[in-house]
């Protein structure tokens, strides 16, 4: 029920937004999700249309774009892509912290009437 909780709120604040911009509907509503979140898209949009109606975003399509999770090495004080297997520092081969990246969720931007 993860992302019930994080589509209500996703549709609070492009409500919101679309209030302040004057506008009657919100037409499409671009999303960024990090590779480590654990939001699903599917369940996003499902939760989307349900909860949306009745207000100026009901009927908006959203788009995902995926952006890959980020490590810091702090010995080396690198940021890296997560590599393909493990988490390691390509530099020094210590295990990385994962930094906040990877794991967001928001609105980039809205297209509305
Ligand atoms: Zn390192």
């Amino acid at each position: 029920m993860h992302e019930y909780a994080v589509t209500k709120g996703l549709i609070a604040i492009a409500v919101e937004e679309a209030r302040k911009a004057g506008a009657s509907k919100i037409t499409l509503i671009r999303l960024v999700i990090g590779d480590l979140s654990t939001v699903i898209d599917e369940s996003v949009q499902m939760y989307f249309d349900m909860l949306s109606e009745g207000t100026v975003a009901h009927g908006s399509k959203l788009e995902f774009r995926r952006v890959s999770a980020r490590f810091h090495c702090k010995d080396c004080g690198i940021e890296f892509e997560k590599p393909k297997i493990g988490f390691d520092c390509p530099k020094c081969g210590k295990m990385g912290m994962l930094t906040d990246s990877g794991k967001e969720f928001y609105i980039e931007s809205m297209e509305i009437e």
